[in-house]
């Protein structure tokens, strides 16, 4: 799965001029149909996705293009899980996120329980990424909680790649996480895997 850009003609646009490239062997991947819609939870309302469907010119692989909104599995959009995630290093209950946002406790309490789990991982994936796009960026100062500073690693991440690419800034911090991560921001995987997205950048 490579996560791309909301922009359904930006994506058309990476795929004709062969800018994405494949995760398994780096060859361009070019547009191989389309996969089944799936609807995702806006803040406001559902907002419907159709996945571009892509196979590698090199190793053959297909690959669905999931759209930055979405994160592997979750019916959310992004920006919703990553409000619940920032109310909850501010030392918010689940329950109070929850009843915020519109959402059943328990999706809210599934999202924080598996970032907690990731925390320290994605802290150090993210303090790395922030030194790597941006040597000179200020120390990310503790937070108090694990789950608190890998939110602040987060951010601070972003910030250090919406100032190298000013362009990235139309996209929300959480779609960047999202899109860092490959979509992986909450998923299993430990380590977190997460994808180079040079080429992307490059063209943004
Ligand atoms: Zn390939």
């Amino acid at each position: 799965m490579l996560t791309v850009g909301v922009d359904a003609g930006g994506v058309e646009k990476l795929l004709r001029t062969g800018l994405l490239s494949c995760p398994a062997c780096s060859a361009a991947v070019r547009p191989w149909g389309f996969a089944r819609p799936r609807w995702l939870r806006s803040a406001d309302g559902p907002v419907r996705v159709r996945p571009r469907r892509s196979r590698c010119s090199g190793c053959g692989a297909t690959h669905v293009l999931l759209p930055l909104v979405a994160l592997l599995r979750r019916a959310d959009v992004a920006a919703v899980i990553g409000t619940a995630l920032v109310l909850k290093a501010t030392g918010r209950g689940h329950r109070r996120i929850a009843e915020g946002l519109g959402r059943a406790a328990g999706t809210v309490r599934g999202w924080l329980r598996r970032f907690a789990v990731r925390a320290e991982a994605l802290r150090r994936v993210f303090t790395a990424l922030a030194v790597s796009v941006h040597a000179g960026a200020a120390p990310i100062e503790p937070a108090g909680s694990d789950f608190a500073d890998a939110v602040a690693a987060v951010g601070a991440a972003v910030a250090a790649i919406g100032r190298r690419w000013p362009a990235l800034l139309t996209m929300s911090v959480w779609e960047i996480a999202c899109a860092v991560t490959n979509g992986g921001l909450l998923s299993p995987d430990d380590p977190p895997q997460w994808i180079n997205t040079s080429r992307l950048w490059a063209s943004a």
